[in-house]
């Protein structure tokens, strides 16, 4: 029998089906709310000044594409470890770093660290979630089990609910939390929640595994990442899985981190020695180019401080449309609050297919938007369509 004549179709990705419609879609005026990816006001994804600067400089400067080490870049994983980490924790002997293919390989590397220390540890999950969560946790062989997060009928974290289902969860089990930017709600845990949460994680004896993807473009760089300090600070064993592909516009790149937070400085190259022998098996080395542009804006001072300015930009705007969203009727004032680039909208499928026939206006069934999909402009047509579905 042929090897592959047992597989079975597969469903194509719901957002690259909406990009299709979107494309097809001949109306002038049509809106593209779905792809998750930061828009200037043009509706562009640009390459960011730093990041043209840094290449333009790579070019002239890189004298050989011989091969690194299963790490990759390790200056690169150095120099991101106090903008993500802080500086105490970065200097944390417990704490060790490699490169990775973007946030996702950063997870992946992390799923299968897990499975080789003890399989039979279960992954956490909060409720809705980044629907490549629970994939990438069950290609490593994990279980994941999911709890309540969300609560939509009032558009916030339902805290309550995810410390019950922490409760289920067996001593040793993995908790995986968004670091800030909440994917695809916009919606993240208050500043004492963070402190509860870490001591709930600590006395449970849980390992949380910190997604970090969107940090800047929440409330800014320090903010986004505070929470996370906590968390670090309050339990012995912890991971980080970082991606550069957002708040360094560097997407198709593939630039991202993976921090481990051992128990003890001793264990820590235990656990890197692991970290490198997986990465050999999973992409022998992660791929050079976005991880050395980094690594260049952060070696030089007006570099980093121009992406800095250019990512606080990035984060006003959001924040900006977030305002005028938020202001527009009572049901959408909590996207005011939120951070990030994701909403989930207080509407059905039946509403998103509505606008999607009457107002050329594309998002997920989901009711998920891009905030930065939208402008001055077509924020005040969006809402002019949304309001009268809403309740
Ligand atoms: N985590 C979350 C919550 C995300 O939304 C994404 C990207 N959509 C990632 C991780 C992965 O990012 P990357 O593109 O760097 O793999």
């Amino acid at each position: 029998a042929p090897l592959f004549g047992r597989l079975e179709r597969q469903a194509p990705d719901a957002l690259l089906a909406i990009i299709g419609l979107h494309r097809a879609d001949p109306r002038p005026g049509k809106i593209d709310v779905g792809v998750g990816v930061y828009r200037d006001a043009t509706g562009a994804t640009p390459v960011m000044r730093a990041v043209k600067a840094a290449e333009a400089r790579l070019l002239a400067t890189q004298d050989t594409k011989s091969y690194l080490g299963p790490e990759g870049d390790q200056r690169f994983t150095d120099l991101l470890a106090p903008i993500a980490l802080g500086g105490a924790l970065a200097a944390d002997g417990r704490i060790t770093g490699v490169q990775t293919p973007g946030g996702t390989g950063a997870l992946r590397l992390a799923a299968e660290l897990i499975a080789v220390a003890d399989a039979e540890r279960a992954v956490w999950i909060g409720t809705p979630t980044w629907p490549n969560h629970a994939p990438i946790f069950r290609a490593a062989g994990l279980t994941v089990r999911t709890q309540a997060y969300y609560d939509a009928a009032q558009s916030r974290v339902d805290f309550d609910a995810f410390l019950a289902g922490l409760t289920q969860a067996r001593a040793g089990d993995v908790v995986l939390l968004h670091g800030c930017c909440h994917n695809p709600t916009g919606t993240g845990f208050a500043h004492h929640e963070w402190a509860v949460l870490a001591k709930e994680i600590a006395r449970r004896g849980l390992i949380p595994l910190v997604d970090l993807a969107y940090q800047g473009l929440g409330q800014g760089l320090e903010e986004d990442a505070a929470g996370m300090h906590v968390v670090l600070n309050g339990v012995p064993e912890a991971m980080v899985a970082y991606s550069c592909d957002k708040n360094f516009a560097l997407y198709r790149e593939r630039v991202g981190a993976l921090w481990v937070q051992a128990d003890r400085p001793a264990m820590a190259l235990p656990v890197r020695e692991n970290m490198l022998v997986l990465a050999r098996s999973l992409w022998s080395m992660p791929p050079d180019h976005g991880a050395a542009i980094v690594r260049t804006i952060l070696e030089e001072p007006a570099l980093t401080s121009d992406w800095r300015d250019e990512l606080t930009q990035m984060c006003g705007r959001i924040r900006s449309l977030r305002a005028i969203l938020g202001a527009a009727h009572p049901a959408l004032a909590p996207i005011a609050r939120q951070d990030g680039l994701f909403a989930l909208l207080p509407i059905g499928r039946e509403t998103v297919a509505a606008l999607r026939a009457e107002h050329g206006i594309y998002m997920p069934d989901s009711g998920r938007i891009n905030i930065a999909g939208l402008n001055d402009e077509t924020v005040a047509r969006f809402v002019a369509a949304l309001l009268p579905h809403l309740k």
